[in-house]
């Protein structure tokens, strides 16, 4: 968004007025993408948005200068278009509660330092100076904290599904392999805070007993490979990761694999099978990952926000973090909001807040006096949610209800123009693209659902293909082999359910 160019004139501007004093901090993302790039003064809190060359000596002589807010720079409120210049009072930060991001938008990615200047590394020294692994993973059991790829199943009882396999070598898995369309969690979290996950995969690897981790990053994220790799590499100099760590006696090491692109491999038996070398297919379970993942040995797996989640619960224990979110569905949620939305950006809430709050306050609703209609979460494994349930709370079970699902957190809103038919070929052409071919449901039934709904969006939609729809969605997601497939289906399934009058209005209008 021209943020490299802009620092470079900001510290050029500081330094002909001999303001060596302030510091010019190059941080990771810090939230609201649609204002970017952005600018925040501290200790003030004043959050300059779509800052441009040309206003940076202005900036530096009044803002550093003089203390004065450039109104034309600051957010604006949606209806009453009053300024809003400080973070505090933008209803955009207001409502979230930063632990996965807490310094993201902080923090300089690049600098060791400012890391540990913010707690990096104070949790592995917590678990290993004084925790068993049994106390580790009682604590994130307690936490209540679940699964932020998509699943959502108990993080605390995986470790400890894994701890307990026999095996004197384990593997700690990271998965970065974001391909959801519109989902940029794990992307802004790698570029703005790698420490964390770092740090997380350490203790992971001390509750379960593995001493080697391989964090899997999509090859399309260069700057999250670059800042994940410097942060391995400063966190070796350091003694955090290698041998024994904190003079504990527990070694641990970090490496990154890089995927190729194929959305599949997400998914997390294909993951494995690609840092093995070999072509990234799922593999049929049982054996489950715990007791035979990689190469073989006890795997575990978490994506990157779970993990991030980690040193905090540590630090702050399990009840500080359970006491956000929902009775079942405990914390927070980091969510990628996009589409036709005021403020697109990475906002992180607690589980439980209502999508319209989500929308509307965080938002900042949708632009140009259009009305909303609906929200898809999940990604081409979700499904939307139609206006009628614009308050349902957003947590696992709620959204399940409705034939959604949380996702790994991609939030795409879409207004009264949208076509719902085309949303839902959008997606299923997407999986059928990605289907990795390996079993005939997905691989085939994928194919023959796009035809039909490609048919339906061309006018040329036929008398029962509604139902093949539903019927072929049905037999694929009961017989699919892996996620891929067994949540393909899911995006016209939605739609259908909550829009099938979309699609029997295409069929009707049949040229
Ligand atoms: Fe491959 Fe699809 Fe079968 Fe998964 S469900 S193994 S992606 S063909």
């Amino acid at each position: 968004a021209g943020s490299v160019p802009l620092a470079v004139a900001l510290r050029d501007a500081l330094n002909r007025r001999g303001r060596e004093d302030v510091r010019l901090v190059e941080t990771g993302c810090l939230g609201p993408c649609a204002g970017g790039p952005v600018l925040l003064c501290e200790p003030e809190g004043i959050l300059y948005q779509k800052v441009a060359l040309t206003d940076v000596d202005e900036i530096v002589e009044a803002t550093v200068e003089r203390g004065e807010v450039i109104e034309r720079l600051v957010c604006h409120k949606a209806d009453t278009n009053a300024p809003l210049a400080r973070v505090q009072d933008n209803p955009f930060f207001q409502r979230q509660v930063k632990i996965a991001l807490r310094n993201c938008g902080v923090i300089d990615p690049a600098s060791i330092d400012d890391a540990i200047a913010h707690q990096a590394y104070e949790a592995l020294k917590k678990v290993l100076r004084g925790m068993s692994s049994e106390e580790v993973i009682a604590e994130i059991k307690a936490s209540g904290l679940r699964g932020r790829g998509g699943a959502g199943f108990l993080t605390g009882l995986k470790w400890e599904l894994c701890r307990r396999s026999k095996g004197a070598v384990k593997y700690v898995l990271c998965n970065g392999d974001e391909g959801d369309p519109g989902a940029f969690m794990d992307r802004s979290l790698l570029e703005g805070d790698p420490h964390s996950v770092i740090e997380a995969m350490a203790i992971a690897g001390y509750a379960i007993g593995a001493g080697q981790g391989y964090a899997y990053v999509r090859a399309e994220y260069p700057l999250a490979v670059e800042r994940l790799e410097h942060a391995i590499r400063q966190a070796r100099e350091r003694g955090f990761l290698g041998t024994n760590i904190f003079g504990s006696g527990f070694s641990f090491d970090l490496e990154i694999r890089m995927g190729s692109g194929a959305f599949v491999c997400g998914e997390e038996t294909a993951l494995m099978t690609s840092i093995e070398g070999k072509r990234g297919e799922p593999r049929p379970r049982p054996p489950f990952p715990a007791q035979a993942g990689l190469w073989g040995k006890p795997s575990m797996l978490n994506n990157v926000e779970t993990y991030a989640n980690i040193p905090a619960i540590i630090l702050r224990g399990a009840a500080w973090y359970a006491g956000f979110g929902t009775p079942k569905s405990k914390g927070t949620k980091v969510f990628a909001l996009a589409g036709t939305v005021r403020n697109t950006g990475l906002v992180e809430i607690p589980i439980g807040t209502p999508l319209g709050d989500i929308i509307y306050e965080l938002g900042g609703g949708i632009p140009n006096g259009k009305k909303f209609k609906a929200a898809q979460l999940g990604g081409p494994s979700g499904g939307c949610i139609p206006v009628q349930h614009l308050n349902v709370p957003v947590d696992y079970e709620a959204l399940q209800d409705l034939g959604a699902i949380m996702g790994s957190g991609g939030l795409i809103v879409m207004d009264e123009d949208t076509c719902m038919v085309d949303m839902a070929r959008f997606f299923l052409d997407f999986v059928q693209d990605e289907s990795c071919g390996k079993c005939p449901p997905c691989r085939i039934g994928t194919r023959r659902m796009l035809e039909i709904v490609d048919r339906i969006c061309a006018g040329k939609g036929e008398e029962g293909d509604i139902e093949r729809l539903e019927e072929l969605g049905r037999i694929i997601r009961e017989t699919s082999l892996c996620g891929l497939g067994q949540t393909a289906p899911n995006p016209v399934l939605s739609t259908l359910r909550h829009f099938r009058a979309e699609y029997e209005a295409h069929i009707r209008e049949k040229r």
